[in-house]
């Protein structure tokens, strides 16, 4: 039995799954395998666990899985479900990549989709479970569809062999025919419920034009005026990125400061008569600005959190910005007198300022929570009766035949935009503001399309060869991915050494099935236990070599966290910032120097510099003092520690004679071991070999300075900030090609001409 509090028992009977609770507890106890469908906010990851546990699925041997393509939402959701429950987070606990507070006592345990298939790996009939949730589908994630897939096959096993195990797939869209209606994945479909919810209507307003460029501008002047003109009712707003959330809620906070303090005098129908009539503008000395800090960027995750490289850092207060269809405000005073409550929200914000929106905001102060698309489907903010929608995310992209990635923003899918509005109508009639016109509306792709079709597969293709799945081709996806990226995959895993080419009859559709089903090598074995890309996995198995392994596992650990210097590039606001800046940039630039050391050190190049600065940063203790001063991420630097020793763990168990372990004074490579490291990127990274354009290939006076790769037509370049961009070697290596004002490689090292095959 639940103890409950009252108050919590009472929020829950408002929530529309719990009508449906008989029905859908009568579902899993009939079949294998049920789907459930139902708006967001309808309660479906907060109550069904609880449904589950009380229905008994956890007080037996098998305990409740819940999966969530976010970090985010498997650490909150667990906390909430502790507290509705009135249970302890050793009970209701939480698992994502580096941590979690699981006990022998837990019973639901939250944990990201990626947890799980790591958890297949070592038990493939995941026998711990005896149910499992896949929460948001529809995000349709690729580890979440692979999942599906998986558990499609793990279920009727289970039960063939008299360990019941149910699964239950969550999805906050209608659109479920890729599960229910595949009949690879399941043979007989499974039942899908659908729950409906409470929702109010919400009114829809188009812009009658819609901006190009300044959206961010746009979004700013409609929240300022639904907030002088609107009755109260909280605001949410939907942009594609963290500095774009930044800079919005940086303006807001100073058109309508809000103090602690200023606002208890206020009543509140005061404050509704000046929502309405507030033509008074004072000038009042600035709010304290809360620039949170800047995240570490995980692999998988949080792409809508980087930069974008579109200068969406804008700061042109009060421009003279063309309305459009919204006329009026050109200039915004700071008005203290309405003050409004301004919150960020996005994936990879502390998880503190995140629980901050769930709270209501103070006395006399009217919300606003400025957001990435994590507030569409993941997290439920209460109160909110305005929606600001710019009709954009921001996405990463790859180039399927090149490799070239990329993040666009651009627009995003009918079914999203209307999640989007939704969220104004949980509590009562609503209205959202879309910063487009209909027309382009009419445009978008109905659908968002699965993850799984738009990126690279070699990790998932092997990851699924050391479960021995060996002709991935066949696999139940829910939605497949392309052939082509499937035989990119598993030529790159051939070429790392990882599968074996397997022997073919000679004819080419021999050849190309033949292509598909490589099985996998004791080395793929190895690389597949490390929780990193192919590509470094392979330095890795290679890291034995001349003690080189630490250094290797270190540079790993660098190139998989992404990100870990400071954007240098930020532009500035005013002159004294700009100098201050233009000495920060220098200093910076004179320490990726001197990380970078000299003479043969030189050549590993940025790689060199991200281990000197893993180095210098753990020598002196890896403090978020050291990381400010020296230009680096310190959230960054904190997940590279963590993976440094998840890394060594790895290696350790694969080939336990090497002992190696987490130096905190690790000395400089020498210099032989600076060229086995040099080798052993090669060996990772010899597909992204790039060669300088030679004099006679220059077509175009661009090129100058130019490296010639296999699949591009046009050349990359060295970007100025890298140790190599004044060696210019014959050869190089890179880590990626990113395109932004030019083709940029990023992650260069060197290679030695003889080395080049
Ligand atoms: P769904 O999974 O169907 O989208 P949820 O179970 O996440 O729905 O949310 C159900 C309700 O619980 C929502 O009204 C949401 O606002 C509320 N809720 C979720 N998390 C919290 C929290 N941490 N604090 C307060 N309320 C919460
Ligand atoms: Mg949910």
């Amino acid at each position: 039995p639940v103890d409950r509090l009252p108050e919590i028992q009472e929020a829950r009977l408002k929530l529309p799954v719990l009508a449906e609770e008989q029905v859908i507890m009568e579902a899993v106890r009939e079949n294998p395998c049920v789907v459930l469908c139902g708006e967001t906010g309808s309660g479906k990851t907060t109550q069904v666990p609880q449904f589950l546990y009380e229905a008994g699925y956890a007080s037996g041997s098998g305990i409740i899985g819940v999966t969530e393509p976010r970090r985010v939402a498997a650490v909150s959701m667990s906390h909430r479900v502790a507290k509705e429950m009135n249970l302890p987070t050793q009970v209701v606990s939480y698992q994502i990549r580096y941590e979690g507070n699981v006990t022998s006592d837990t019973k639901i345990k939250f944990m990201t989709d990626g947890v799980l298939l790591k958890e297949i790996q070592t038990d493939f009939l995941l026998q711990k479970y005896s149910v499992i949730i896949i929460d948001e589908a529809h995000e349709r994630s690729v580890y979440t569809d692979i999942l599906i897939g998986l558990l499609s096959r793990i279920v009727p096993l289970r039960n063939k062999k008299g360990l019941p195990m149910k699964l239950l797939v969550m999805s906050a869209t209608l659109r479920v025919e890729d599960f229910t209606e595949n009949r690879k994945l399941f043979p007989s479909p499974p039942p899908a419920i659908k729950v409906d919810a409470r929702q109010f209507p919400v009114t829809i307003h188009f812009n009658k034009r819609t901006p190009l460029e300044d959206y961010t501008g746009e979004a700013f002047h409609k929240t300022c005026k639904i907030h002088r003109m609107l009755p109260p009712g909280g605001i949410l707003v939907f942009l594609t990125g963290q500095a774009e959330v930044h800079s919005v809620c940086r303006r807001l906070r100073k058109a309508f400061p809000f103090r602690k303090g200023n606002t208890t005098e206020v009543d509140t129908s005061e404050a509704t008569r000046k929502f309405k009539k507030s033509k008074q503008k004072k000038t009042v000395s600035l709010p304290r600005i809360d620039l949170d800090n800047y995240s570490a960027l995980p692999v998988d995750e949080g792409d809508e959190d980087r930069q974008a490289g579109i200068g969406e850092e804008e700061e042109d207060e009060g421009s003279d910005l063309d309305l459009g269809d919204d006329p009026g405000d050109t200039e915004e005073k700071a008005d203290p007198s309405i003050p409004l409550y301004v919150l960020p929200l996005y994936s990879l914000l502390a998880p503190e300022q995140q629980a901050k929106v769930f709270r209501p905001p103070p006395p006399g102060t009217r919300l606003c929570v400025v957001a990435t698309n994590v507030a569409e489907t993941s997290l439920t903010i209460p109160g909110i009766k305005y929606v600001v929608d710019c009709g954009r995310v921001k996405k990463r992209y790859y180039d399927r035949v090149t490799g070239v990635s990329s993040f666009k923003v651009s627009w995003t899918s009918q079914a999203s935009a209307n999640q989007r509005a939704g969220r104004a109508g949980r509590t009562e009639p609503g209205h959202c503001y879309r910063l487009y016109s209909s027309a382009v509306f009419g445009d978008f792709s109905q659908f968002s399309e699965a993850e799984i079709t738009r990126r690279p597969v070699e990790d998932l293709v092997l990851q699924m060869k050391d479960l021995n799945i060996d002709k991935v081709v066949n696999f139940p996806f829910p939605t497949s991915p392309c052939a082509e990226a499937l035989v990119a995959a598993e030529q790159l895993l051939i070429s790392l050494g990882a599968l074996k080419e397997p022997p073919h009859t000679g004819r080419v559709k021999d050849l190309e099935r033949a292509k598909l089903s490589s099985p996998i090598t004791p080395l793929g074995r190895a690389m597949a236990s490390f929780p990193v890309a192919p590509r470094y996995a392979k330095m890795l198995a290679l890291g034995k070599q001349q003690d080189c392994l630490p250094y290797v596992i270190a540079v790993v650990a660098a190139m998989t966290v992404r990100e870990i210097f400071e954007e240098l590039d930020r532009p500035a606001g005013s002159e004294d910032e700009s100098s201050k800046l233009a000495q920060r940039r220098a200093r910076l630039t004179q320490m990726r120097r001197l990380w970078a050391g000299q003479g043969a050190s030189l050549l590993l190049g940025d790689l060199m510099v991200m281990l000197g600065a893993v180095g210098a940063c753990e020598f002196a203790g890896c403090t978020p003092k050291f990381c400010e001063e020296n230009g680096l991420r310190y959230k960054a630097m904190v997940e590279i520690r963590r993976l440094r020793g998840q890394l060594t763990n790895a290696v350790n168990a694969v080939c336990p004679e090497v002992g190696v372990f987490v130096d905190p004074k690790m000395t400089p490579p020498t210099e032989s071991q600076v060229v086995c490291l040099r080798q052993i990127v090669l060996a990772g990274l010899g597909d992204h070999l790039a060669r300088r354009v030679q004099e006679e290939e220059i077509l175009d006076p661009k090129w100058k300075n130019g490296y010639k790769t296999p699949l591009l037509d046009e050349p990359v370049f060295i970007h100025p900030t890298s140790a190599l961009f004044k060696t210019l070697p014959q050869f190089v290596v890179y880590q990626e090609v990113m395109e932004t004002t030019k083709m940029y490689m990023r992650g260069v090292s060197a290679v030695d001409a003889e080395w080049v095959p």
